[in-house]
């Protein structure tokens, strides 16, 4: 048994050599982007210094900014701790841009979960409804923007900003490659050239070598406790783009007429450098696991999306085990593989902003960092599992051979 397994592995990297390779060759191209900017904006010692209090003249801070700037080829960007999540940056760049009286339209269905009650599809006195904020949402139809939907929309109805989120969330549809963006931004501003496009760039950040402002979009935004930390990021996240809106989201992040002047480092500085230094090579591992992953699983009888051999817009791989206990294993045993709390079982759990129970494996170093290897699933039909992450592909290749034979000794118990 031991053996089929290992020699299964070793031919499954030989048959994802190419793939691989691929990869390997985007992350050698993001690593000399970030190197490059690097120098460019003299990223030095002295950036590691921190401010406390107001924040005032933070050096190591406004460099930073400037790297990510030159990475995204954005005109400007905010990169602060005081975000604390995702969501939050997300949120901020919304209650920025948008007054009331504005509509806002989605065109990738709905949103990511956590924004339900930001936005005000589930009742919040605080949420942009309550702010007299309009929101419309188009679905995809079989993975594709629908087009004509969204130029009806944009004919007949002012609309100030347009959000557009790549990853796929907790649904099934497809993630969103940089190439579909750049087609449909370019269909957008056709039309009106002066709505805000917003992307939700969660999960995608050196994927591919091309990120969204380079394709028309105005602004992106992301969380450092994702691609972009590297798994060295405590907490944090980014907006980048154009100068005017980045102006307005760091005013409504901090204070009018304080903006990103204000926001101390607290010794973060380094972390975020560091980060961003090794995050090509990090996302880099995370896909190739998640295409190992898909590759294995598929072979042994599941169906996954993507396919290993097909182009990635972000790190997700989904497994659809149409079975709850399968679901349940696969996770189990990932936490199991895990660095911290490894002897952890996770089991189903009602989760605030949840419908269905959620079973989550995540033994990491970072509470909820999902570009370390990281594993969750809803408790409902298909039973999908959405795993992400792995800061080596090492540790990744040892968590899914230890998950492969869990669901072996499942599958031999059942037949029993
Ligand atoms: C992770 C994620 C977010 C934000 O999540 P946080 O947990 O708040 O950092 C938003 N959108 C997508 C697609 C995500 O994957």
């Amino acid at each position: 048994m031991k053996e089929t397994i290992e020699n299964f592995i070793q031919e499954s990297e030989e048959n994802l050599k190419d793939y691989f390779q691929a990869q390997d060759k985007i992350a050698f191209e993001n690593s000399k982007k970030v190197l490059n900017a690097f120098k460019e904006n003299n990223v030095n010692e002295a950036c590691f210094n921190m401010t406390t209090g107001y924040g005032y003249n933070d050096l190591g801070r406004d460099t930073i900014e400037k790297v990510y700037a030159h990475i995204f080829k954005s005109e400007d960007a905010l990169v602060r701790s005081q975000f604390i999540s995702g969501t939050h940056a997300l949120t901020t760049a919304l209650f920025a841009c948008l007054r009331p009286g504005d509509t806002m339209l989605s065109i990738t269905g709905k949103p990511y979960d956590t924004l339900d009650e930001v936005i005000g599809i589930e009742e919040n006195k605080s949420s942009l409804k309550a702010f007299g904020i309009q929101y419309e949402q188009i679905d995809l139809i079989e993975n594709k923007f629908d087009q004509e939907k969204i130029k009806k929309i944009l004919l007949t109805k002012k609309v100030k900003l347009i959000e557009i989120q790549r990853s796929k969330g907790y649904s099934t549809r497809k993630s969103i490659l940089i190439e579909e963006l750049e087609e449909i931004i370019a269909f957008i501003k056709n039309i009106d050239k002066d709505v805000i496009v917003m992307i939700d760039n969660c999960y995608c950040e050196f994927v591919s070598t091309k990120e969204p402002i380079e394709v028309g979009a105005d602004l992106a935004v992301g969380s450092l406790i994702k691609n972009l930390g590297a798994g060295m990021v405590s907490n944090g996240a980014y907006i980048v783009g154009r100068k005017d809106l980045i102006q307005l989201c760091a005013e409504r992040l901090n204070v009018p007429g304080e903006g990103r002047e204000v926001g101390p480092s607290l010794g973060m500085n380094r972390q975020f450098l560091l980060g961003l230094y090794m995050a090509p090579t990090v996302v880099n591992s995370a896909i190739k696991t998640a295409q190992l992953t898909s590759y294995l699983l598929e072979k042994i009888g599941f169906e996954v999306e993507p396919k290993y051999f097909e182009k990635r817009a972000d790190i997700v791989q989904t497994i659809i085990f149409h079975d709850q206990n399968k679901l349940i294993k696969y996770c189990q045993a990932i936490q199991s593989s895990s660095p911290i709390d490894a002897n952890v079982k996770p089991i189903p759990w009602d989760m605030p902003g949840y419908q269905d129970q959620v079973i989550m494996a995540a033994g990491t170093f970072t509470q909820g960092s999902s570009i370390e290897l990281s594993c969750d699933g809803p408790i409902k039909e298909p039973y999908i599992a959405y795993q992400q992450g792995s800061l080596t592909y090492e540790y990744g290749k040892l968590a899914i051979i230890n998950a492969i034979k869990q669901l072996q000794e499942t599958k031999a118990k059942d037949s029993q």
